[in-house]
């Protein structure tokens, strides 16, 4: 790819690349860093102020102002630029502004009811699920246990980090929660991405092969019910009267689900307890306690001998157990 505008014999071509595009950009050496930008402004079509070219300089850090004959550029060397396109940025922050009035409003589902008009719809959608999909049994329920049902990402698995193996990931205390609670908890998996993810991801963690506890059935996303609600807009949900239609032994009083989006209980905010997402495992590796504390908090509604467990405002969970705790 050609440079535009003229070139003198004091030019000196420097490449840049970009998205794997190599741009031969040919300058004087008395110019600075701002004309090499311009140019590639033109080529690009990143902003000179979102650009920023890896590069040192023997005058010091790199700036707008540094001059083209100070940059410490080895033969051959291609000169790597970072920015993205105004276009790309438009439609990530538009993404961002959509996407926390979904995620981040944690207090949303309190106040959010579905129209009336919407109720028929929505049985008739569970209906359908509940006629055509099927979940992953793996073990059989056990008569008499509750249910407690998992999501995956950000519940007890960090998706957003990387590690080199995938047990870096999981969220501290998870197996040891699970055994636990397995004692008098039925144990189900619920992801809104697909089985086959949720298969891998399980196995990779070491929960499907556990010795300690078992787990019973899993879902993914096609279990999962779409909502069109006039002030929150479409989304996807997870409707427990799917799980309660297949199951004679789980209903409303034996079941609760965690899960980082709140908005995924928006059918049965009863059953539903909001954990805290584990994200940035590297840092918080060392001091995530909630799966201790849930641990706890479970095994206590046993302890206490709640048959039905809609008397509890899960929103509440961690002031149940502070006033369990002094009482005891
Ligand atoms: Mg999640």
């Amino acid at each position: 790819m050609g440079d535009i505008g003229q070139q003198s014999s004091d030019q000196q071509e420097i490449n840049i690349t970009w998205k794997g595009k190599t741009y031969p950009i040919h300058v004087s050496p008395e110019d600075t860093v701002q004309v090499i930008k311009r140019k590639l402004e033109i080529h690009t079509t990143v902003q000179t102020k979102r650009q920023k070219l890896l590069v040192k300089s023997t005058s010091g850090p790199l700036t707008d102002d540094t001059r083209i004959s100070t940059l410490i550029i080895k033969p051959k060397q291609k000169i790597v630029m970072l920015g993205a396109p105004e276009e790309d940025i438009t439609s990530l922050q538009q993404a961002a502004e959509v996407a926390p009035e979904i995620q981040d409003d944690l207090d949303f589902v309190e106040e959010i009811d579905l129209p009336l008009d919407q109720q028929p719809i929505i049985q008739e959608r569970l209906q359908r699920r509940i006629a055509s999909v099927e979940p992953k049994i793996l073990n059989p329920p056990r008569p008499g246990k509750k249910l407690l049902i998992l999501d995956i990402d950000y519940t007890i698995f960090d998706l957003g980090s990387a590690a080199e193996r995938p047990e870096e990931l999981a969220r501290p205390h998870l197996h040891e929660f699970m055994s636990t609670v397995y004692q008098h908890y039925d144990l189900a998996i619920w992801s809104a991405t697909s089985m086959k993810w949720v298969e891998v991801k399980m196995k990779e963690l070491g929960v499907t092969t556990h010795p300690d506890y078992k787990i019973t059935f899993m879902l993914d996303h096609k279990a999962m019910l779409t909502v069109n609600h006039p002030k929150y807009g479409v989304f996807d949900c997870k409707p427990l009267d799917f799980i309660w239609a297949k199951w004679e032994g789980y209903h409303k009083g034996n079941t609760i689900m965690f899960d980082d989006l709140k908005r995924n209980f928006v059918l049965n905010k009863e059953n539903g307890l909001v954990i805290v997402p584990y994200r940035k495992s590297h840092r918080n590796r060392e001091v995530d306690r909630e799966l201790m504390y849930l641990k706890r908090y479970l095994m206590l509604i046993v302890e206490r001998g709640m048959e039905d467990m809609n008397v509890l405002r899960h929103k509440h969970w961690k002031r149940y157990l502070l006033e369990w705790n002094e009482k005891n």
